[in-house]
């Protein structure tokens, strides 16, 4: 039903995007990112479907994107200068598919011409005779600009074709585009000038292209590639019957063509084609934002026409988003091992990077402030090479009237306590040491794998443990009984002995680990063994004072002050005693493992992992390199010699094997949890 405010909305989105042509096409100076561009058109247009009434002829969605800007005569088209219809994804692209197969009823197999789509702007050649004599930019599709003499700068588009009896007139459309070094060049200079730099290749481009002065375009050094071509002479031997023909006449004629276009039979093969340039593109010398597919026969095309801005015979599939915009339902927090209170964000789930994002951390307080975000706003999250996604900013302009300020809770959603914030520091904090979800924290801390290792106590079963009041200190670890354990959900007698067998297992770890598995702010893993190897006994450094332990070397004000007030707590004190008694090492052995030459903790040194299933929040290769950068390798096939099987979603005949053979399995979010901060 449309309600006002869908219509609100509609109306908001359409002057924000209008707001993002006007800065784009005529100020060349982005005031989004393009991939929030073409989310939002993507929301307005599937609005506009849903509501017909709502479309005005104004929208956004009813006219190729540009203008045309004073300085440069306007001309029209000889032929119209369409846009492309953009997919995001593959079934996007099967959608497509289906959709030009029903137009002309029958089943039709063809051949498909990929190519790359180049981040430039598209220009139209005119060559009469075989001369240059026009250069239009797109403009609107109907109407461009008149650059003639700057076009004629760009070296790699021919004046004169390279034919012996040129055709009475041809008509060329490529894209004009800067390489990526070109264009770090012309920034470079414009910061030494004082100028703004351009915000990416494309818009330098399009700068460039409306340039008054040729001379200036000379030297950016533009560059092109040819894509289109139309012969217009009934006398003429040119005469191509399919894309693939087109650019291999325009080679010939002396244009660049882009040497990574492909013909393929089938979909399954574009979608090659797709990942192939999704993995390979940051290896061009130029930007490439997806590729472009076109259906061979000129014939077929025909057929099947244009709509009002998009010819029906070819379509843009562009690369998995980086950035993207999206709602911000809920702000959550979040209470960690350390008693910090960590606002997170719950969003609209939105697919990055080939991943599907639904939270992101807000960090603190100050953090929220500073982006002035709102529960409601319309948020730009980025998920790039990094695996952990952010908010990185808000759309103002479509912040709803309901916009709801966050609110820093004065008490711990998890024990009740009052939070302190200690002046000085942006973190909120509970301090109740008895917080439950301050001692879960600290159990799957204990039992991480650079601490005590403790192989089956991941954060279900910490939380399992604790809810069932099984274990209020990590002490009562090493106290639990199978038959305690099979009482919990879920738990078998296997598993159950297993778990106990780990837990007496890690007390033979060393007194580092130890030391480090108690979570004493400050005392990672490096530290901790900087400090057992100056202080042999437990004893010993809990003597120290703040002045003997900032003497050893790496350990500085704060950790020491830390370390020193941490032994100062009685419930603490009484912690050690206990886990003394029941065996734990707190002191120095003389085997005990050199310290590690590098300084990035690798919870899975040496380990062989199997994935299998479909994984939540990691894609398959992101979920590698996090095994990788932990230390651990990855294999196809589970063998015995598998030390853990990571299961997503319907794991399949590997999680059976892995069952059969006995091999630990481990969800995503012990994973997650493990993998952490690497
Ligand atoms: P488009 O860039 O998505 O696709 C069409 C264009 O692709 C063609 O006109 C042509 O120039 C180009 N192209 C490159 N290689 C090609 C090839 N091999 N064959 C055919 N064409 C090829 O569409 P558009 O209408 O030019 O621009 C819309 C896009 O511009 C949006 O999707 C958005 O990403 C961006 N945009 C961004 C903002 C912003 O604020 N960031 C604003 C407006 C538009």
């Amino acid at each position: 039903m449309l309600t006002v405010n869908t219509e609100q909305w509609v109306n908001q989105l359409r002057r924000q995007l209008q707001r993002a042509n006007y800065a784009y096409y005529l100020q060349d100076n982005p005031i989004m990112e393009d991939e929030v561009y073409d989310r939002l058109y993507r929301e307005l247009q599937a609005l506009e479907e849903k509501y017909p009434e709502l479309i005005t002829p104004d929208s956004p969605t009813q006219r190729v994107g540009g203008g045309v800007s004073e300085g440069f005569a306007s001309v029209k088209h000889n032929i119209p200068l369409y846009s492309l219809e953009n997919a995001f994804d593959l079934s996007e692209l099967a959608q497509w598919v289906a959709r030009w197969q029903n137009q002309v009823s029958e089943e039709t197999t063809v051949n498909y011409v990929c190519e790359l789509k180049i981040d430039g702007n598209a220009l139209a050649l005119t060559y009469e005779n075989g001369i240059l004599v026009r250069g239009v930019t797109r403009g609107d599709g109907e109407t461009g600009e008149e650059i003639t003499n700057n076009v004629r700068t760009i070296r790699t588009i021919p004046l004169r074709l390279d034919l012996e009896n040129p055709p009475a007139r041809v008509e060329v459309r490529g894209e004009a585009f800067l390489p990526r070094k070109t264009f770090e060049k012309i920034n470079q200079a414009r910061s030494e000038n004082g100028e703004a730099r351009f915000a990416n290749p494309r818009n330098a481009t399009s700068g460039t292209l409306r340039q008054l002065d040729p001379k200036v375009v000379a030297k950016r050094q533009l560059d092109f590639f040819a894509y289109t071509l139309y012969v217009i002479d009934e006398n003429t031997t040119i005469n191509p019957k399919t894309q693939a023909e087109s650019l291999e006449s325009l080679q010939e004629m002396g244009f660049q063509v882009n040497p990574n276009h492909k013909i393929c039979q089938s979909l399954k093969q574009v979608g090659d084609y797709y990942q192939k340039w999704q993995e390979e593109r940051e290896k061009l010398p130029y930007e490439t934002d997806g590729v472009v597919i076109k259906i061979n026969s000129y014939a077929l095309q025909e057929k099947l026409g244009f709509t009002q801005k998009f010819p029906r015979w070819a379509i843009a599939l562009k690369f998995p988003a980086e950035e993207a915009p999206t709602k911000l339902k809920e702000i959550t927090v979040n209470v960690g091992r350390t008693g910090a209170v960590t606002p997170l964000a719950h969003l609209e789930p939105v697919s990055l990077a080939g991943t599907t994002v639904q939270r992101a951390t807000l960090h603190n307080t100050d953090f929220i402030n500073e982006l002035d975000v709102r529960i409601g706003d319309t948020v730009v999250v980025r998920k790039a090479g990094d695996i952990i996604p952010e908010i990185v900013r808000v759309l103002p302009e479509l912040r709803p009237e309901s916009a709801q300020p966050f609110i820093m809770p004065t008490e711990c959603p998890e024990c009740g306590s009052r939070l302190v914030r200690p002046e000085g520091e942006a973190v909120t904090r509970c301090v109740n040491v008895s917080c439950p979800a301050i001692l879960r924290g600290s159990l799957v801390h204990f039992a991480s794998r650079d601490a005590m290792d403790i192989n089956g106590l991941g954060e279900k079963m910490v939380e399992n443990l604790v809810s069932q009041g099984l274990v209020t200190s990590v002490a009562d670890l090493y106290h639990l009984t199978v038959e305690q354990l099979t009482q919990l959900e879920r738990v078998g007698k296997q598993s159950a002995s297993n778990l106990v067998s780990a837990i007496a297992q890690s007390k033979h770890q060393p007194w580092s680990r130890v030391l480090y598995g108690l979570g004493i702010r400050y005392v990672g893993k490096v530290n901790a063994e900087t400090l057992t190897e100056r202080f042999s006994t437990v004893e010993e450094l809990a003597r120290a004072s703040v002045e003997d332990l900032k003497a050893v070397e790496g350990i500085g004000e704060e950790i020491a002050r830390s370390v020193y007030q941490w032994f100062r707590i009685e419930a603490n004190q009484a912690l050690v005693k206990q886990l003394q008694e029941t065996g734990l090492n707190f002191q120095a052995e003389a085997t005990e493992t050199p310290p590690a030459e590098t300084t990035i903790a690798q919870p899975f040194a040496g380990k062989k992992f199997v994935l299998t299933g479909k994984l939540k929040h990691l894609t398959r290769s992101e979920a590698q390199q996090l095994i990788e950068r932990a230390g651990g390798k990855v294999s196809s096939s589970v063998s015995s010699k598998t030390d853990y099987v990571l299961v997503g979603d319907k794991g399949g005949s590997k999680q059976k094997k892995a069952q059969e053979l006995n091999i630990p399995q481990m969800t995503e979010d012990e994973f997650q949890a493990r993998t952490m901060g690497l």
